[in-house]
């Protein structure tokens, strides 16, 4: 007993010493987990220099005593310091505790060095710092952001390990002459045998703290991943858009809903078939080429137009992005594909692309268009020195038909007289409207007038039989005018002059006639 309470002073100074040893040896054995390296290496650190100023202090004596007492009593500051600095990283509170701890630890030596005259002093000041930097540590877990029961455990053991010291500290200034580092007694015992139970204690209170961090951690890791998972399936479930995986050999391995009514399948049929049996037929090749050098890493990334095929024989516009993946884990993914259907797209650019060339009421070219043709027609016949004809055809008093029955009727009528026109001509010629009741022809194929002449009363004739308008019926002729190139004109200003020159020409005649620009030939008799 007498030997418990009065140990040697020598021996319980290499108790701690080895107690810190031994908090090392069982920190090295720990399996640290990802994230809390710094804190654990921190706090290793902590017990190094506590182990080196237990070193220093019990080998008072044998060694200088600035060494024993200035350096050991630093090294134990800053060995709790660094312990305190390992908490602060659990509790995530970096900056502000960082700097308070090293002010707290300068200060400490500070004093030390400059006022431990006496043996008492000296053990006020070591006990005052170490016991102000623990209960620094101990007030920083108690409000901690998530002060487990853990946490206050051992929070309650710095606490009761600061009390402690600032007990010492009190005895030390009330009886200067009773203590000193090395004299025996109860007191001094009682003290060193709480640290030794402490660096053991708060080195296996540390480690539960790390474990229960990183479990902590790793349930918000998979909790999170649990949400993002869900997040994921939600949008692959109900997105608009096609969206399926595929393995390396082109096999579709994940496709989500919409996939399935996209292509009239259902998903099971589709895991596990080629994707390349989506593509239309005349398609494929290419598609193939394009999926190998995806597969192959030899392009990441596509974006294109393709057709697809149903399994019903219908087709349909998507618009596919592919991305390669870079599958590390081998799961079976090669490449992700997204496939938006964009048949209405296609059809409206289609009919964007007709109605700037064409007049909405008959289908026919319109003047843009027409005069491209005819640019091209003078092109050809400038080069092969070739003659073409054009004529210009505007219906005798049309307005009448709209005044008497409605512009609904003039319309249909207009659509009709567009079809007896382009009936009268070859496919090669082009028929435009290029005004209310104003039809041009270009007539590629004709290369004399005679021929012209023919052509033109064949339009003329074809409006001699009545137009059967809804209930009515309308009887409407036209007069047309003929230019022929490049006897009445080389560009298409004095062409269309021309034509329209002659068209007025079989107006005033009396209409129902066909006028050349150059010679007069008046069909009525024809
Ligand atoms: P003319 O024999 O002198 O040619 O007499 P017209 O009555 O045919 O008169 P004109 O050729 O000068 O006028 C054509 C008319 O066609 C004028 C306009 O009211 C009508 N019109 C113009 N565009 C359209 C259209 O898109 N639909 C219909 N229904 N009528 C149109
Ligand atoms: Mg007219």
């Amino acid at each position: 007993m007498s030997i418990l309470l009065s140990p040697d002073i020598r021996t319980v100074i290499l108790l701690l010493f080895a107690g810190n040893l031994l908090a090392i040896v069982m920190l090295s054995a720990y399996r640290r987990k990802e994230g809390l390296e710094l804190a654990y290496r921190r706090y290793i650190a902590g017990k190094i220099f506590q182990a080196l100023a237990w070193m220093l202090i019990g080998a008072r004596g044998t060694i200088p005593d600035w060494l024993s007492a200035d350096v050991g009593n630093g090294s134990l500051y800053v060995g709790f310091a660094f312990e305190g600095l390992a908490f602060v990283l659990l509790e995530r509170r970096e900056k502000k505790f960082t700097r308070l701890y090293a002010a707290v630890t300068i200060t400490g030596i500070f004093l030390f060095s400059m006022f431990s005259t006496t043996p008492a002093l000296r053990v006020a000041l070591s006990s005052a710092s170490v016991g102000s930097i623990t209960a620094m540590t101990a007030i920083l877990m108690l409000y901690s952001i998530q002060a487990s029961r853990l946490r206050v455990l051992v929070a309650c053991f710095y606490i009761a390990f600061s009390i402690m010291l600032a007990c010492r500290v009190a005895y030390a200034v009330l009886y200067p002459n009773q203590i000193s580092v090395f004299q025996n007694g109860p007191i001094q015992a009682f003290t060193y045998l709480m640290t030794f139970a402490f660096t053991l204690v708060g080195g296996a209170g540390f480690l539960l703290l790390l474990k229960e961090q990183s479990d902590d951690a790793l349930a918000i890791a998979v909790n999170e991943l649990q949400i993002r998972e869900t997040l994921l399936t939600n949008i692959f479930n109900t997105s608009s858009v096609a969206i399926f995986l595929a393995n390396d050999d082109g096999y579709i391995s994940m496709a989500n809903q919409r996939m399935a009514e996209m292509f009239g399948r259902t998903i099971d049929s589709l895991i596990g078939s080629p994707y390349l049996d989506c593509v239309a037929e005349a398609q494929k090749d290419e598609a193939h080429d394009q999926l190998q050098k995806l597969l192959s890493s030899e392009i990441s990334f596509l974006k294109l137009e393709r057709e697809y095929s149903r399994p019903d024989g219908s087709h349909f516009w998507g618009q596919l992005t592919a991305t390669h993946m870079h599958d590390g884990q081998k799961v079976g993914h090669q490449l992700v594909g997204v496939i938006a259907d964009i048949t209405d797209l296609k059809l409206a650019e289609v009919n964007m692309r007709k109605m700037a060339h064409h007049d909405p009421l008959t289908g026919l070219a319109n003047r843009a268009l027409f005069s491209d043709r005819l640019q091209q027609a003078m092109m050809v016949a400038k080069r092969d020195q070739t003659r073409f004809a054009l004529l210009y055809i505007d219906l005798d008093k049309f307005k009448l038909v709209n005044d008497s029955f409605g512009h609904q009727v003039g319309d249909k009528l207009l659509q009709e007289v567009a079809l007896r026109i382009s009936r009268c001509v070859r496919d090669s010629d082009i028929v435009a409207r290029v005004g209310g009741d104003e039809f041009v022809v270009l007539l590629r194929s004709v290369n004399t007038t005679e021929n012209a002449l023919l052509v033109a009363e064949k339009v003329r004739i074809s409006h001699a039989k009545n137009f059967k308008i809804e209930e009515h019926d309308l009887a409407i002729s036209c007069s047309i005018g003929v230019a022929m190139y490049p006897d009445d004109g080389t560009s298409e200003t004095e062409l269309s002059a021309k034509s329209d020159e002659a068209m007025y020409k079989a107006k005033h005649g009396g209409r129902d006639q066909v006028q050349f620009a150059t010679i007069t030939t008046t069909n009525n008799s024809l």
